[in-house]
């Protein structure tokens, strides 16, 4: 060996040596794993490995919500013996400081080990379940993070029973039980699903999907995964692009448990074993997977100001989660439509359902969508909020429609308010964020219009809408049924439920002629003209009833026997129909056809 290719060989280990140190420094990594050895108790022994810290004493935080459930749920009530440790082994001290927050002394300069057990039964919640089937984890359920961390890149390494399999959005790692996150925020925006489930795998147009059901059922999983394949493609209509390479669609067949939840480039759905087979419960099904697959773009891709990045220790507030979610409900059905996954047949009658929900909908008059949104960490549910207030999803699904049409009307369907979408996801990408103001210059740039007076009345306003004269533009008219059209029957304005000592009263409609008879939630009926209330419930006994009719109600409130007279009011007989104009223009059709992308129905 020659003299300079020595010297040029300790260049070159000096050179590798250098960039392996600067490595090391740059990669500082956190490690992670998450032991399940007896998944019956529900509970998984969690260590965390953590690099030198650069502080005396550290925070390590479990968060108190999580994404996508804008609700603070508590999380670290699971969290039992907790331990931290140097890297010698040595016992650190530490107390804790908040319910959520784990205060740990000595680790300056020092690498750190925590150690605890997660106790994880909320199946419903998509927060952490663990049983002897499988677990289902998201991350901000289960791993600690500090602040000087979170943007390091996280390694899990799972142990769990010999014969369970292991699927997430996340990158595998070196065996099909590790997975690598960028960083904590990846890691908690991609849940892990481990046990046994059926696994199967397909590619559209150079993206990988996959399906993982949990679960025994009445699903057909060859069919869920034609008609995935459908659903995923349309998103074109809407983005130009795709926010990732592969997508992983959960699901939990199961009992008791209802709901999903979006991620990254994943989505939990938990729905009851037996509802895949009737075409109603399918169809719900569907449209969920259309739901969180949006969200990939809504909510993953772009936030409101707010939100991001997330503060996972505190409620985020924005008065735009109307558009995170309403418009993702709303843009749902562009994918189904498109995809031919739902006939216009099924689409129309969906939004008849809607319109019924918004004509029973006292809150309109109480609440905005903005508010609703700003409040959204407070919603109750029950019969307060029908009468008081509105909601993100289904008023959110009201204003985006409008807007929807209003763009429509003004470009001469140039322009809908799926650019708006396109627009946010090519402009406003996280880490950037948007507000009102930045969504008022998109509609400007789209329709050369100022939207800020559009925006009070109907954002900040209360929304009154003329659903003829709306669905007219499209060439739609709301129907009762031809035969029935002035037919009317007599109403209540309440809901109950059956209990052994009568007819509980479940919600009652603000200003309905329950309402004004001052019938309230919680009242047990037991008469109906001073007769025994048998019936299973009261539409049978109404049907001895016109409207503007007096009855009389006995009722139990509190263990206290009351009479109230009650002057019925009226209901259409036939439930709303949404059905085409026998006079519907071309221009109305053409509007139609923009809409949905479907040919305007024949009758
Ligand atoms: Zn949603």
């Amino acid at each position: 060996m020659t003299k300079i290719s020595l010297l040029f060989r300790t260049f070159l280990i000096r050179v590798i040596t250098l960039c392996i140190s600067h490595a090391t420094y740059v990669q500082a990594s956190v490690s992670v794993d998450i032991v399940i050895e007896q998944p019956q108790h529900h509970y998984a022994l969690i260590t965390i490995n953590f690099e030198t810290f650069a502080s005396e004493q550290t925070n390590f935080y479990l968060p108190t919500w999580r994404t996508g459930r804008y609700e603070i749920i508590n999380l670290a009530n699971g969290i039992r013996e907790f331990t931290a440790l140097d890297s010698q082994g040595n016992k650190l001290d530490w107390k804790k400081v908040d319910k959520d927050t784990w205060q740990v002394q000595g680790t300056l300069n020092k690498k750190v080990k925590i150690s605890y057990q997660v106790y994880a039964n909320q199946l419903g919640q998509r927060t952490r379940h663990i049983d002897d089937s499988h677990a289902y984890l998201d991350a901000s359920t289960v791993v600690m993070y500090s602040e000087v961390t979170r943007d390091q890149e996280h390694t899990i390494n799972l142990q769990v029973p010999a014969t369970w399999n292991s699927v997430s959005g996340l990158e595998s790692g070196e065996n099909s039980h590790q997975f690598i996150a960028e960083n904590y925020d990846v890691l908690v925006d991609s849940p892990i699903e481990t046990g046994i489930n059926e696994h199967h795998k397909f590619s559209v147009e150079d993206h990988a999907y996959e399906l993982v059901i949990w679960g025994k059922g009445n699903y057909d999983s060859a069919k869920i995964v034609a008609d995935l394949k459908q659903l995923v493609q349309q998103s074109k209509h809407i983005w130009q692009g795709y926010p990732f390479k592969r997508y992983v669609f959960m699901v939990h067949a199961t009992s008791g448990a209802r709901g999903a939840t979006e991620h990254l480039n994943s989505t939990i759905i938990q729905t009851s074993r037996f509802k895949f087979s009737q075409r109603k419960d399918y169809l719900r099904f569907i449209s969920t997977a259309a739901h969180e697959f949006i969200h990939t773009w809504n909510v993953k891709q772009y936030r409101p100001k707010g939100l991001v990045p997330y503060d996972y220790q505190k409620e985020n507030y924005s008065t735009l989660l109307w558009l995170s979610e309403g418009s993702t409900s709303y843009l749902q059905n562009q994918l189904l439509l498109r995809g031919d996954l739902m006939s216009s047949k099924e689409f129309l009658e969906s939004l008849a359902k809607r319109i019924t929900g918004y004509i029973h909908k006292p809150g309109r008059e109480s609440q905005t969508v903005a508010q609703a949104s700003f409040n959204k960490w407070l919603e109750e549910g029950g019969d307060y909020d029908n009468n008081h207030s509105v909601n993100i999803y289904s008023e959110g699904f009201l204003v985006s429609w409008l807007l929807d049409f209003s763009i429509m009307e003004k470009t001469a369907l140039e322009k809908s308010y799926r650019d708006v979408h396109n627009m946010l996801y090519q402009h406003y990408k996280i880490p950037k964020s948007f507000d009102e103001n930045d969504l008022l210059i998109i509609l400007k740039d789209l329709t050369h219009d100022d939207y800020r007076l559009w925006w009070q009345e109907n954002v900040h306003g209360h929304v009154e809408v003329d659903f003829n004269n709306l669905l007219a533009k499209a060439g739609l008219t709301m129907s009762y049924g031809k035969k029935n059209e002035q037919k009317q029957k007599a109403w209540v304005g309440i809901k109950t439920k059956k209990t052994t000592s009568g007819l509980q009263i479940t919600s009652v409609e603000k200003n309905s002629p329950a309402w004004q008879a001052g019938l309230t939630l919680s009242d047990i009926i037991v008469a109906v003209n001073g007769l025994r209330m048998a019936d299973k419930d009261l539409t049978t006994r109404l049907k001895n009833f016109k409207p503007k009719d007096r009855m009389s109600v006995t009722f139990f409130r509190r263990d206290e026997l009351v009479t109230r007279m009650i002057i019925l009011g009226s209901l259409p007989k036939s439930k709303l129909k949404i059905v085409p104009l026998e006079s519907a223009s071309d221009g109305q059709k053409a509007f139609f056809k923009y809409w949905t992308g479907l040919e305007f129905p024949a009758k």
